[in-house]
């Protein structure tokens, strides 16, 4: 195996100039930075491992890179991290000169990127590589296909909470009473000694429990 800097310009010096003789490369690339989206992406300075097959064809070489790479995100609906392994294959010709329609015509459609062999008789895979890679790219990845996401109230993860978390909207005039209870669940509630047959207050009476207590301890 190879292993290159973050280029990866294979020489074609090795490859005999006859229709149809080939050489195989075994590269382990070390990962330039931008290889792949804002929204997934190659992380820089991996190495990713290319096999790499460059055949003689009649107007070039025919290079042909497989590949397996780790793309790491983040999960548009929660934001932890996502990282999925994607395989791919990409294949094209590397034009020696370039490259002229026998026939032009209006309708013909001229391919808008060429790639050529470049100076010094080498194929540069990088743009090879990096049109497959965005192709990979999933645009809005996700932790799971059923992610609940984020409470838009307080910011948990839905998927730790029970399915029937919210945030009642409060009657102003009774947010102080709200606001002595607190906003904790029916188990927390119990938990704080709170029993969930308390005794009804009295018409009359005002329910400050938590004040009294500490006036009562003050008196100890
Ligand atoms: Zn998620
Ligand atoms: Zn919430």
């Amino acid at each position: 195996m190879t292993t290159t800097d973050t280029t990866v310009k294979l020489s074609l010096r090795d490859l005999p100039r006859t229709l149809g003789a080939s050489v195989h490369h075994d590269i382990a690339w070390v990962v330039p930075e931008d290889l792949g989206t804002s929204a997934m992406w190659v992380q820089p300075g991996s190495t990713l491992h290319l096999e790499v097959d460059l055949t003689s064809v009649d107007e070039g070489v025919l290079a042909q890179v497989s590949g397996e790479a780790d793309l790491h995100g983040e999960c548009v609906r929660c934001l932890d991290p996502v990282t999925e392994t994607v395989t791919f294959e990409a294949a094209d010709v590397y034009f020696e000169k370039p490259r002229t329609l026998a026939h032009p015509s209006a309708e013909e459609e001229v391919p808008e990127e060429t790639r050529m062999v470049g100076v010094g008789d080498v194929v540069d895979l990088e743009p090879l590589v990096r049109d497959e890679v965005l192709d990979l790219v999933d645009p809005l990845p996700l932790c799971r296909p059923d992610c609940p996401g984020l409470c838009p109230q307080c910011g948990v993860h839905l998927a730790d909470v029970p399915a029937d978390h919210h945030h009642d909207v409060i009657d102003p005039r009774l947010a102080s009473l709200a606001a002595l209870l607190g906003d904790a669940g029916p188990d927390e509630e119990m938990a704080g000694g709170v029993a969930p047959d308390a005794p009804i207050v009295e018409e009359g009476t005002t329910p400050e429990p938590s004040t009294r207590e500490e006036q009562g301890r003050g008196r100890d």
